[in-house]
C-alpha cells in the first residue's frame, strides 16, 4: 500500500500539536509559481504550511472577535472533519455511505420539527438552500416571480435569475423589516421570501405574511437557531412557511460548508427538485452532485451539546449583544440604528465625520461595517459566545473623542 494513503499516527499527532502552537503572527509563505515537479513530502509541507495557515487567519473565537456571522467552533467538529476527510464519503451513493446518509436524515429530523417543517436536506450553505428553495417553488408553486425586501441577502436575487423568475424588492421600514404595507397585492403567482435575521441588520420581517403567497420561504440563514431557544418566539409563524433556510455555519457553529433546506412537504419538494441517473441507485436531491458527510459534525455536536447547550450559547450571545446595545443607547455620542432583533447591533458616531477615524482605532475582527439606504455604520454580530463584551465596550469608549463639557 502507497504509505502516504495509510494511517500515520505521528503525522496526524504533529498536525495537530501544530494546532496548539501560537502563530500569532502569520509569516508569509514562499510558495513556487509554478507546480513543483517534485514533493518535499508531507511532513515537509505540514511545517512549510503552519505558520502561515494558522497563523495567517482571524481567531473567530477571540475575546474582540465580535464582527461577523463566521463562529468558532468546537474542537467535536474539527475531529468530525478529519474522520470525513478520512472516509470520503459520498453521499449521493448509499452503498458507501450507509452511515453518513442516516445521519443526515437524524440530524433534519432532529431539526426540522423547530421550524414547522417535516424534512428537507444539507446543502453547503443558506445560498444553495434558498436556491433549492426557490426552484422547488417553481415547479411545485409554478410561480413567476421573487418577491423580497430590499433589506433580503443578495442570493435571493442570485437564485431568481438562475431560476429566470422575476425578482420585485419591497422597501424596508426604519427597523430594517420588510414593510407589509407596500407588497404587492396579488401574490397568487410570486415566492414571498421572508428574511429571519437580515444580513445587514439582523431585522425579522413580518412573518404573519407566511400563506399570503403561492409560496413562502423564510431565509432563516443566521437566526433560524434561535428556534431552540427562550426566544422562539421571535420566529413565530415560520411554522406556516413552505421552506426554510438555516445556515449551520452561522449559528449552529458548525464548520464550513453547513446549512439546511428545510420543507413543509418534502416529498413533494424533493420530487420537484430530483433527477434520476441511470448510474445512481437512489435519485439525486437538490442542487448538488457528488457531496460530503457535513451532517457528522453537526450531528457530534448536537448529541454533545443537546438542545439546552445549543441555546445557552445562543442565548449568551443574544445577552452580548444586549450589553452593547444598551450602552450604544445610552452614550450620547453614539447612534443605535435600532434595537437589535437577533444578535446584530448596528451603530455609529453621533458626528458622521468621526465614521473612519473610529474605524481605524477598532480592532481589526471586532467591527464590521454596513451601509444602509447610503449611511454607513458600524455592525457588531454576536457568533462568538467567547467574546468580552465589557472589553469591546471599553474600547468604543476609548476611541471617541471626549464628551463636549
Ligand atoms: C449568510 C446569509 C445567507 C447566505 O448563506 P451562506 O450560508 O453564506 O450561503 C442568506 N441569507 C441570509 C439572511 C444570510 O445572513
Amino acid at each position: 500500500m502507497d504509505k502516504e494513503f495509510a494511517f500515520d499516527s505521528d503525522g496526524l499527532h504533529r498536525a495537530v500539536e501544530l494546532m496548539g502552537r501560537d502563530f500569532s503572527r502569520a509569516e508569509r509563505l514562499d510558495l513556487p509559481t509554478e507546480l513543483p515537479p517534485f514533493g518535499i513530502g508531507s511532513s515537509a509541507a505540514l511545517t512549510a504550511l503552519a505558520p502561515s495557515i494558522l497563523g495567517g487567519a482571524a481567531r473567530l473565537g477571540e475575546a474582540t472577535s465580535f464582527a461577523h456571522m463566521d463562529p468558532p467552533t468546537p474542537w467535536v467538529t474539527w475531529a468530525m472533519t478529519l474522520w470525513n476527510a478520512s472516509l470520503n464519503q459520498n453521499l449521493l451513493h448509499p452503498a458507501t455511505s450507509p452511515v453518513a446518509r442516516q445521519m443526515e436524515e437524524r440530524v433534519v429530523a432532529w431539526l426540522a420539527p423547530f421550524f414547522g417543517m417535516n424534512g428537507g436536506h444539507m446543502t453547503p450553505g443558506s445560498t444553495v438552500a434558498n436556491l433549492t428553495a426557490l426552484w422547488a417553488a417553481r415547479e411545485c408553486a409554478g410561480v413567476t416571480e421573487v418577491v423580497a425586501s430590499a433589506g433580503a441577502h443578495l442570493s435571493i436575487a442570485k437564485a431568481a435569475h438562475i431560476l429566470g423568475l422575476r425578482y420585485l424588492s419591497v422597501p424596508t421600514d426604519a427597523n430594517g423589516s420588510m414593510d407589509a404595507g407596500q407588497l404587492p397585492a396579488d401574490l397568487r403567482k410570486s415566492a414571498l421570501v421572508l428574511t429571519a435575521g437580515a444580513t445587514s441588520t439582523g431585522a425579522i420581517d413580518p412573518l404573519d405574511l407566511a400563506c399570503r403567497a403561492a409560496w413562502t420561504h423564510v431565509d432563516a440563514a443566521w437566526a433560524g437557531p434561535l428556534r431552540l431557544s427562550k426566544f422562539a418566539q421571535l420566529l413565530a409563524g415560520i411554522e406556516s412557511a413552505d421552506s426554510v433556510a438555516v445556515s449551520a455555519h452561522k449559528w449552529l457553529f458548525q464548520p464550513k460548508e453547513s446549512a439546511l433546506v428545510l420543507f413543509k412537504d418534502t416529498e413533494k419538494a424533493h420530487a420537484a427538485v430530483s433527477f434520476g441517473g441511470a448510474y445512481l441507485a437512489t435519485p439525486n436531491v437538490g442542487v448538488l452532485g457528488s457531496h460530503g458527510a457535513a451532517a457528522t459534525a453537526l450531528l457530534a455536536t448536537l448529541l454533545a451539546w443537546g438542545r439546552e447547550g445549543v441555546a445557552q450559547r445562543i442565548e449568551h450571545c443574544m445577552d452580548l449583544a444586549r450589553r452593547l446595545s444598551d450602552f450604544v443607547a445610552a452614550d450620547e455620542r453614539l447612534a443605535l440604528y435600532a434595537e437589535p432583533q437577533t444578535g446584530i447591533v448596528v451603530w455609529r458616531p453621533g458626528d458622521a465625520n468621526l465614521f473612519d477615524q473610529v474605524m481605524h482605532q477598532l480592532p481589526v475582527g471586532s467591527t464590521s461595517t454596513t451601509s444602509i439606504g447610503g449611511v454607513k455604520w458600524f455592525r457588531n454580530v454576536a457568533a462568538n459566545p467567547s467574546a468580552d463584551i465589557d472589553q469591546l465596550i471599553t474600547i468604543i469608549r476609548n476611541v471617541l473623542p471626549e464628551r463636549a463639557q
